[in-house]
């Protein structure tokens, strides 16, 4: 039920990640984001040293980092500009509402905005939750309490989910995996340069300072920081990193309850499937089998008051945006402040505006395609996919490193994609969550279970191929491979994305890319292996898989030469591994979609605007979508967590592996932007 925190997002590739923290406007009010700005180019740099400084040069010196943000790029800008329709739909829906749904929406809104009800209850929301903790008395008791959590939102220990199977992606099924740790990642508990250590120590401190918060004395809150740190060090050792996981053979294990339950039977598991809210199953997927064993040796050698120190903690944790202002506060002074450089907190309209688009977000969504998405939208956009997806036939028809047989499989996936734009062709319901205007912490701990259910209910049923896993305010996209379909919420399909009164060039450098970076997801180094239904089964001849390592590899060794942040407390590079997918998907999408800008104005006059031709126009907007500024330990986070690349690397990386880019700005050999071997897979 933290609110930050997707807790069903099934395994996808987002065209970015949003920052965890964020943000209110620095003026103010809606105003259109410009699709190209000329004013943003730095034209005392020359595009083939450093594209995305000339692109964005003037833009970054311009645009400061609002004081309550830890990144603000212009797709940030945009999300803020969605933020305040929102605020708009929301202030009026509370005051005047005309549906049912409008009422509960408002009432969601109202409850969070109401400080003064916030402020009285204090800690009183996470009483009970404490009072049920104290009550555990033994192993048994508290794995129903873990079950009792997860089915309220509340995440602890490791993660239940339900997704496709891995071989059987029209059949849904229940997933058990590794989790329960509270930093962003489990580098953060292992590795041992100054850095980390000193997060580890503010760690401690931020735990020991909520504990206190929650009624404990400094003395006990200090041990029992202690003893969070040591069982959650415990959790990450046993995890397998961000890397590892891209490759879904390392996530393959399709067992029976039985089998899992005799794997791991400290965890009794019989007791927590019966109890956690979801339908009865007979198999379920073990994500990492090998943290359940040595989790499960853990629980038997850890003292059952450390384990209950450990749920306090989480359900405060989880808890703590809902409270009042000093747990607010000091959460933030950790996860806002120390770990990603935001100075201020966002203003309160803006957390609840986000609070709602999570608890509440589809019926949300709803109200805001009524104001700002029509069927007009939804037709220009198809009509992009289309002539995209065409190019990328013809890339494939193109590639001299691919046989025929491996091609086939290939068409046959690209035409099997299915394209889901703006919102969803049915409108989530729910009536069943119950909403009080003074209640805040409840309201989001009944949308979290609400969802929960909803997630659950799915478990050994068809898979549910129309559910969205973004709401439609959202300004980002996402391909997922089980179900291969590509995803574009209302929120990213306008300026500076896309806009009706600019050129082709500026859309297809804008939005034109991000629909060429979907679709690249379904053939990059994970999406590859999953095929046409959506399926992890492999489709490709040993010969042309190879062939596709050996490129991809090129793009991993060329990322990983970047550096993500260099200051006071040393260098970090991109971690090109991780990277891979992402990167992969933006060099795709900038070839494919200028392939589609290509035949779109073959047969058109080269016109010439701003003193750009269609071309440059193209690599410019391009370049400009990733304008932006991150604090240093914003960019540090993100190099450890972030499987995409910072919007230099985003620009310089992809510009200096395309031939159309060199030949449009007329680079020459040698020139930075020229890769003398340029990395190229699709
Ligand atoms: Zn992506």
């Amino acid at each position: 039920m933290r609110i930050r925190v997707t807790l069903f997002s099934m395994l996808f590739c987002a065209v970015f990640c949003n920052a965890q923290t964020s943000s209110s406007s620095p003026s103010g009010g809606i105003k259109e984001i410009p699709g190209f700005d000329v004013t943003a180019i730095d034209k005392s740099i020359d595009p083939c040293v450093d594209f995305y400084h000339y692109a964005c040069g003037n833009w970054i010196k311009t645009n400061a980092i609002p004081a309550d943000k830890s990144r603000w790029g212009r797709f940030d800008q945009l999300q803020e500009h969605n933020f305040y329709v929102l605020r708009d739909i929301l202030e009026n829906v509370q005051s005047k509402p005309k549906s049912a749904m409008e009422v509960k929406v408002g009432n969601y809104y109202a409850a969070c905005m109401n400080e003064a009800v916030v402020e009285k209850a204090g800690a009183a929301p996470i009483q009970p939750e404490m009072k049920r903790i104290a009550a555990i008395g033994n192993k048994q008791q508290l794995i129903e309490q873990v079950a009792y959590m997860h089915r309220n939102g509340l995440s602890a220990l490791f993660a239940f989910y339900s997704q496709p199977d891995m071989h059987d992606a029209n059949q849904t099924i229940a997933y058990i995996d590794q989790g329960g740790i509270t930093l962003p990642d489990r580098d953060y508990y292992i590795k041992d340069d100054a850095k980390s250590k000193e997060t580890r120590e503010k760690y401690q401190q931020h735990v020991q300072k909520m504990f206190e918060l929650a009624g404990d004395a400094p003395d006990i809150a200090a041990q029992e920081a202690k003893t969070v740190l040591a069982v959650e060090t415990g959790l990450a050792q046993v995890s397998m990193d961000r890397t590892e996981r891209r490759d879904p053979k390392n996530r393959d294990h399709l067992m029976k309850t039985s089998e899992a339950e005799s794997l791991a039977p400290n965890f009794e598991l019989a007791e927590y499937f019966a109890q956690n809210g979801a339908p009865k199953f007979t198999t379920l997927n073990v994500g990492n089998p090998d943290f359940f064993k040595q989790v499960n040796e853990q629980l038997n050698s850890a003292p059952l008051a450390d384990w209950k120190t450990y749920l306090r903690w989480r359900t405060i944790n989880d808890y703590a945006p809902t409270l009042s202002k000093p747990f607010v506060d000091e959460d933030f002074a950790f996860n806002g402040q120390y770990l990603s450089g935001q100075k201020e907190i966002e203003p309160r309209w803006e957390r609840c505006v986000r609070a709602t688009n999570i608890g509440l977000g589809m019926a949300l969504g709803q109200l805001y395609v009524d104001r700002t998405f029509g069927p007009a939208g939804k037709e220009r956009t198809m009509k992009m996919v289309k002539a995209i997806e065409t190019a990328m036939h013809q890339d494939i028809q193109q590639l001299d490193w691919m046989s025929d047989t491996t091609k086939q499989q290939a068409y046959k996936k690209l035409n099997t994609i299915v394209n889901n734009i703006g919102y969803p062709d049915q409108w989530r319901d729910y009536s069943s969550v119950e909403v009080k205007r003074d209640d805040y912490a409840g309201n989001v701990r009944r949308a979290a279970t609400f969802e929960v259910h909803r997630q659950l209910q799915k478990i050994d049923k068809p898979t549910d191929r129309k559910d969205w896993s973004m709401t439609p305010p959202t300004v980002n996209a996402y391909y997922r491979p089980p179900m291969n379909d590509i995803n574009f919420p209302a929120g990213i399909l306008q300026p500076p994305f896309y806009s009706k009164d600019m050129d082709d060039a500026v859309n297809y450098g804008g939005i034109g890319v991000v629909i060429g970076h979907e679709l690249t997801h379904g053939f990059d180094d994970q999406g590859r292996k999953y095929d046409a239904e959506g399926n992890f089964k492999d489709w490709w001849t040993p010969q042309d898989a190879k062939a596709f390592e050996e490129r991809a590899t090129c793009t991993a060794d060329e990322y990983s030469s970047f550096t993500a942040v260099k200051d006071d407390k040393g260098e970090v590079k991109l971690n090109g591994r991780l990277t891979l997918g992402e990167n992969t998907a933006d060099n795709g999408g900038l070839k494919i979609a200028y392939m589609a800008l290509t035949s779109i104005i073959k047969n058109t006059d080269v016109k010439v605007i701003d003193g750009y031709n269609p071309q440059q126009r193209y690599f410019l907007a391009y370049g400009q979508i990733w304008c932006q500024n991150v604090t240093d330990q914003e960019a540090r986070k993100r190099a450890l967590t972030d499987p995409h690349s910072p919007g230099e690397w985003r620009v310089n990386g992809a510009v200096q592996n395309s031939a159309a880019f060199e030949q449009a700005f007329g680079c020459k050999a040698g020139q930075p932007m020229v890769r003398e071997n340029a990395c190229r897979v699709w």
